[in-house]
């Protein structure tokens, strides 16, 4: 790979960016100095150093995304802007894709990787792993849902739905909740609302598994995930 990719790839700006960091004379390739950006390394052989400081490659990328509504937690979509369009082209080129969906109007913690495994992982109905939601729902939402919850719901489909928590913040003519489910059907927490005759008018991810979504990133925005959190998830 390029000096210049990899050194993009590994958090040091775009490639305009890394061009001017090899000019400063800043970057050796096994203790040489490289000025080039076409000069090619070797990211697992190679030992690449910036201002001093070795540069460990990592090919995965974990990245962390308050979800806006109206966006598509797709990679491509052919009329509405995706989750993917959202990111700057350093984290693009390492080819991430969000962790599961949302639905277009669905606010909240978004995961993105190009860590295939821990996709599939986290996404694996035999792991169970727990995604609590906020929703505003028309309607007084009652302890008898949360009981039904807590059984399981019939979804339109037919399907049964696992045991889930619903807690109830606030009851009125629009109530506000967090449930906490441990699967991923399609609209599930809507579908399970009109399973009790209720409609859900607000939705927002709060958490997945271990890791909650982080109150500094506004609509749309991201940051990588830290080393112990990419830990707590494997
Ligand atoms: N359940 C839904 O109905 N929609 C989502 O986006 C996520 C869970």
């Amino acid at each position: 790979m390029r000096i210049d990719k990899f050194l993009s790839n590994m958090g040091y700006g775009s490639r305009k960016e890394v061009k001017i960091l090899l000019k400063s004379k800043a970057v050796e390739v096994n203790g040489e100095t490289v000025r080039d950006p076409k000069v090619h390394v070797n990211e697992l052989a190679d030992e690449v150093a910036v201002a001093g400081e070795r540069v460990e490659y990592a090919e995965f990328i974990y990245l962390l995304m308050n979800k806006p509504p109206g966006v598509i937690s797709a990679t491509e979509d052919k009329y509405d802007p995706t989750v993917v369009e959202l990111l700057a082209e350093e984290e693009r080129h390492f080819e991430p894709f969000p962790v599961g969906r949302l639905d277009k109007d669905t606010e909240g913690f978004l995961l993105l990787t190009n860590d295939g495994v821990l996709a599939h992982e986290l996404l694996s109905p035999k792991k169970h792993v727990d995604k609590r939601y906020f929703a505003k729902i028309e309607g007084l939402v009652t302890e008898e849902d949360g009981e039904a919850f807590e059984r399981g719901v019939m979804l339109d489909d037919g399907y049964v739905t696992k045991p889930a928590k619903l807690q109830i913040l606030k009851s009125g003519p629009e109530s506000e909740i967090e449930l906490t489910i441990t699967e991923g059907k399609f609209h599930q927490v809507k579908r399970m609302f009109q399973s009790v005759g209720k409609e859900v008018v607000y939705l927002k991810r709060l958490s997945m598994g271990p890791l909650e979504l982080d109150p500094e990133l506004g609509l749309g925005e991201y940051r990588h995930l830290t080393k112990e959190e990419i830990e707590l998830l494997k």
